[in-house]
C-alpha cells in the first residue's frame, strides 16, 4: 500500500522516490516507504483547503469532534501492540518504552476528544439590554504539523489530536526517519470516519516535504518541534506569509542537586533523566548540577551505576537503553564529547561506542558523564541530544539558579532538596516551562508544555495546547438598532 495520504487516497510520491527505513539497533531493513517531495505537499495543502473551506469537518459541532477522536483513541488501544512494535523499529528504542508512549497517545486523544466536546466559549456582559454579545473560538484553518524522530507518534498526536478537536485540516509531515507509526495513525482516522482532506500525510525529507508548509499561502498555522536551527528557519520562512507559528524546540535541561535532597532517589532520576532513551528526550536532564559539599559522593555513584547499564535493541529483555537514531547522529554525539575534553571536561565514564557481539551494526553510545564542567563550555551551552551528562557545582541556591538558566533554552528541569521552601523558591525563579520538585519527566496531557527562551513559544497539551489551533472571534449583536444622531 502507498504512504502518501492525500485527499483521502492513498497514492506513491508524484516523482516515484521511496526512502529505505532501518533499524538503527541493527541496520535491519524495516520497509520501503513513499517519499513526498514538494511537489506532493503542495498538492496535499490544495486538499486540506478544500477540506477546510468547503467540507464539513470546521462546521462539524464539537461534541462529534470529540466523539471521532474517543474513536481513534480506542481504535489507537485496539493497535497498540502493532504500533509499539513499529515504533521500536523505526527508532530502536527498547518495546517496553514505545509501549508506554502509545498509552500517552491514547489519552492524549481521549483528553482533547474530551475537551472537543466541552467547546468553550463565552459570553459577555456588556451590562447593556439591547447587545447580545459573545466570544466564540473557531478553528484557524489549514495546518502544517511537522514531527521528529525521537518520540514520533506522541509528538503527532500532540498535534493531530488538538488540531482536529479544533476543526482544522492539517498536513502531516513526520520525521523521514521514523514515518511507519504516522502512516499507521492515518489510516486510523480513515477508520474513524474522518472526512476526506481532513488529514494528509507526507512523509518525506524536511527541506523538500517540509518546507513549503511553511512558506505556503494557503497554510495558516505551522506548529514544529524539532531542533532550534531547523526552528529558526521555519520562523522565518513563514514570516512571508505571517503564519501562526508554534515551535517546541530544544533543550538544556538543569538537574539541580542540594546536599539536603534524598540520595537514592535523586542518584537513580538523575540516571533517568539523561539516559532515558538513550538522551534523545528534549527534556533530558543532561546538565547536572550538584552542590559542593555532595559533588564527589554523587557523581562517584552516578558513574558507578552509569558504567553498569546495559545497552541493547527494542526486542533484548536485558537492556535499559538502546541505540542512537543514525551514523550521522552518533557522529555529532562524539564530536561533541571530544569538544568537552578538549575544553577540559574530565570524562569520568563512556566517552566511546561499545564492543562486543550485536553492537556493531546498531548506532550504540556508551553512557557518559563529563565532570567539572562549567557554564562556559559548548557542551553545557548545547544540545547533545545523546547519552551524555555535563556535572557543574555550585555552592549557593543564587548560583544554582543562575547557572541553571544561563543558557539559550528553556524547557525544562528539576530541583532536588528536602527544604519545601528551597524548592518553591528556585521552582518559582527558574526560567522553563516545566519544573519537576524531586522527580524528572512525568508530564500529564492537562498540563501545557512548552519552553522559555529559545526552547520555542506556544503550547502543546492542556487547555492552552488547544488555544494554539483556535482563532477567537467577538461577535457583537445589536438587538434594538436605532439611529445614533451623532452626524445629525
Ligand atoms: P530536526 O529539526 O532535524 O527535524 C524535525 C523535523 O523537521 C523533521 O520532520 C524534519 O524532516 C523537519 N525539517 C528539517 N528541515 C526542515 C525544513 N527546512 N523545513 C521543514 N521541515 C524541516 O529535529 P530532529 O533531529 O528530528 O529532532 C530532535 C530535536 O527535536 C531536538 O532538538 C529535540 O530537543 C527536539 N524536540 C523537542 C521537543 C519539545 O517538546 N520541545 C520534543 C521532541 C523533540
Amino acid at each position: 500500500m502507498p504512504d502518501l495520504f492525500i485527499d483521502g487516497t492513498w497514492r506513491g510520491a508524484l516523482d516515484e522516490r521511496t526512502r529505505e527505513i532501518r533499524c538503527p539497533a541493527d541496520g535491519s531493513l524495516v520497509g520501503v516507504v513513499d517519499e513526498a517531495g514538494g511537489k506532493d505537499t503542495v498538492e496535499a495543502v490544495a486538499a486540506a483547503r478544500r477540506a477546510f473551506d468547503t467540507g464539513p469537518w470546521p462546521r462539524t459541532p464539537g461534541t462529534e469532534r470529540g466523539d471521532l477522536l474517543l474513536r481513534v483513541a480506542g481504535l489507537l488501544a485496539r493497535d497498540k501492540d502493532a504500533l509499539a512494535r513499529a515504533e521500536s523499529l523505526d527508532t530502536g528504542k527498547r518495546l517496553v518504552e514505545s509501549a508506554y508512549d502509545i498509552d500517552d497517545v491514547v489519552d492524549c486523544f481521549r483528553y482533547f476528544g474530551r475537551l472537543a466536546a466541552s467547546e468553550p466559549g463565552r459570553v459577555i456582559d456588556t451590562g447593556r439590554p439591547d447587545v447580545d454579545s459573545r466570544v466564540v473560538h473557531e478553528p484557524v484553518g489549514v495546518c502544517g504539523l511537522i514531527t521528529p524522530w525521537n518520540y514520533p507518534l506522541l509528538q503527532t498526536a500532540w498535534k493531530v489530536a488538538p488540531a482536529l478537536a479544533a476543526g482544522n485540516t492539517f498536513v502531516l509531515k513526520p520525521s523521514e526517519l521514523t514515518p511507519h507509526s504516522a502512516i499507521h495513525l492515518v489510516r486510523l482516522l480513515a477508520e474513524a470516519g474522518l472526512p476526506p482532506g481532513v488529514a494528509n500525510l507526507v512523509p518525506g525529507a524536511g527541506p523538500e516535504a517540509g518546507a513549503p508548509l511553511a512558506e505556503h499561502p494557503d497554510v495558516d498555522l505551522v506548529s514544529f518541534t524539532g531542533g532550534l536551527r531547523t526552528g529558526r528557519r521555519l520562523m522565518a520562512a513563514a514570516a512571508g506569509t505571517v503564519k501562526k507559528v508554534a515551535l517546541e524546540l530544544g533543550g538544556k535541561n538543569p538537574n539541580i542537586v542540594f546536599a539536603d535532597a534524598g540520595f537514592e532517589a535523586a542518584v537513580d532520576m538523575a540516571l533517568t533523566a539523561v539516559f532515558l532513551h538513550s538522551g534523545q528526550v528534549c527534556s533530558a536532564g543532561a546538565r547536572l548540577l550538584v552542590e559542593d559539599a555532595l559533588h564527589d559522593r554523587f557523581v562517584d555513584e552516578v558513574v558507578r551505576r552509569a558504567r553498569g547499564i546495559r545497552l541493547g535493541g527494542p526486542f533484548d529483555e536485558r537492556a535499559q537503553t538502546g541505540p542512537l537514531i543514525s551514523a550521522a547522529h552518533r557522529a555529532g554525539v562524539e564530536a561533541y564529547v571530544a569538544r568537552g575534553l578538549a575544553e577540559g571536561a574530565v570524562l569520568r565514564c563512556g566517552g566511546g561506542r561499545p564492543s562486543g557481539p550485536g553492537y556493531d551494526e546498531g548506532f550504540y553510545y556508551l553512557p557518559t558523564v563529563l565532570d567539572e564542567c562549567t557554564s562556559g563550555m559548548s557542551v553545557v551551552q548545547e544540545e547533545s541530544f545523546g547519552p551524555v551528562l555535563t556535572v557543574e557545582r555550585f555552592s549557593t541556591e543564587g548560583e544554582a539558579v543562575r547557572l541553571a538558566d544561563d543558557t539559550v533554552y528553556g524547557l525544562a528541569g528539576a530541583v532536588w532538596t528536602g527544604d519545601e521552601a528551597r524548592a518553591a523558591r528556585v521552582a518559582g525563579r527558574l526560567r522553563l516551562g516545566t519544573v519537576w520538585i524531586n522527580d524528572y519527566h512525568p508530564y500529564v496531557p492537562q498540563a501545557e508544555w512548552g519552553g522559555y527562551k529559545q526552547s520555542g513559544f506556544g503550547r502543546e497539551l492542556g487547555p492552552a495546547g488547544l488555544a494554539e489551533y483556535r482563532e477567537t472571534k467577538h461577535i457583537w449583536r445589536n438587538t434594538a438598532p436605532a439611529p445614533q444622531g451623532w452626524f445629525d
